[in-house]
């Protein structure tokens, strides 16, 4: 829909400036908010992480001098008292100011577009399997590497097939991805089968786990390639949980629970003094977290 402004015009002493738009739809957008967010080049730098307005020197309450509608209703334009740079006027396209809308409905409108968690909360026995072939990401990168994200944003994880049986073939995939990060373990580590009585490096079985969660932010990604040595071996089977959908269940069956793993932290550590960087780490965090919205945003 192409949305126009029907009408503006300051209100709660000057502090707000209140929007009407062609499909009825009324927006408040703060003072402060309309002056610091201007999109003008005076306001906008091209390089991000650089300022060009000095944002503290500003008066503490910012109020509204003027608002006027241009365009027919394509274009508002803001004057505020107290402005610091000459003859700056706030300008801001409909469009995008109704994109940015941050009322409520908006706002939980925009939550539920992008709430893959909850919806993708599919059963298994009911799932098509995620997964790329590897020829095809080295084919045609841009469509597949695409697609290739996307699955793994929907379902949190995506099988990449027939990746050959070379140690660093993974790293090449994982690349094409981003900069892959490093951890006390180095670039890669290898789960080896070395008769050892602990860690992974043995034929036992591991619980469900997130790795490395010792660090203050465990990567968002991790990789894992099975290499298949021999059809004479057996097992080897990989099994993946959904912890989001795991602590939405838990929410629903047993919220007292629920409140107390977002409320009381955990502890997580790994000492690992014989590699070439040898490392003790120990953190402590939750084990879900929420963000404002009551949506959990960190499971581990
Ligand atoms: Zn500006
Ligand atoms: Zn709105």
């Amino acid at each position: 829909m192409k949305f126009s402004i029907v009408s503006a015009c300051a209100s709660a002493g000057e502090k707000l400036v209140e929007v009407t738009w062609n499909d009825q739809h009324k927006s408040r957008f703060h003072t402060k908010w309309l002056r610091f967010y201007c999109r003008c080049k005076k306001c906008q730098p091209e390089l991000k992480g650089t300022y060009l307005v000095d944002i503290p020197a500003f008066p503490d309450v910012l109020t509204v001098a003027k608002v006027d509608v241009e365009e027919k209703g394509g274009t508002i334009n803001v004057k505020i008292n107290g402005e610091l740079i000459a003859g700056h006027v706030i300008q801001y396209g409909a469009q995008w100011l109704r994109q940015h809308c941050y009322c409520d409905a908006c706002l939980d409108n925009l939550i539920d577009k992008r709430d893959v968690i909850s919806k993708n909360g599919v059963s298994v026995g009911d799932m098509t399997l995620p997964e790329v072939e590897y020829q095809n990401l080295l084919d045609d990168p841009d469509r597949n590497v695409f697609d290739f994200c996307e699955k793994m944003v929907l379902h949190g994880f995506c099988l990449v097939k027939n990746v050959p049986c070379e140690n660093n073939k993974s790293l090449e995939v994982l690349r094409m991805l981003g900069p892959i990060r490093e951890t006390c373990y180095g670039t890669r580590f290898d789960v080896n089968f070395s008769g050892k009585k602990h860690g992974n490096n043995n034929e036992v079985l591991l619980p469900f786990h997130m790795d490395q969660c010792s660090y203050e932010q465990p990567p968002g990604v991790v990789f894992l390639h099975c290499l298949k040595f021999d059809e004479i071996i057996r097992g080897g089977k990989s099994r993946l949980t959904d912890f989001f959908l795991v602590a939405e269940t838990l929410r629903k069956e047993s919220p007292e629970d629920f409140e107390t793993l977002t409320e009381v932290p955990g502890s997580w550590d790994t000492y690992n003094y014989n590699t070439e960087h040898p490392a003790h780490q120990e953190h402590q965090k939750c084990h879900i977290v929420t963000d404002y919205f009551g949506k959990v945003s960190t499971s581990t």
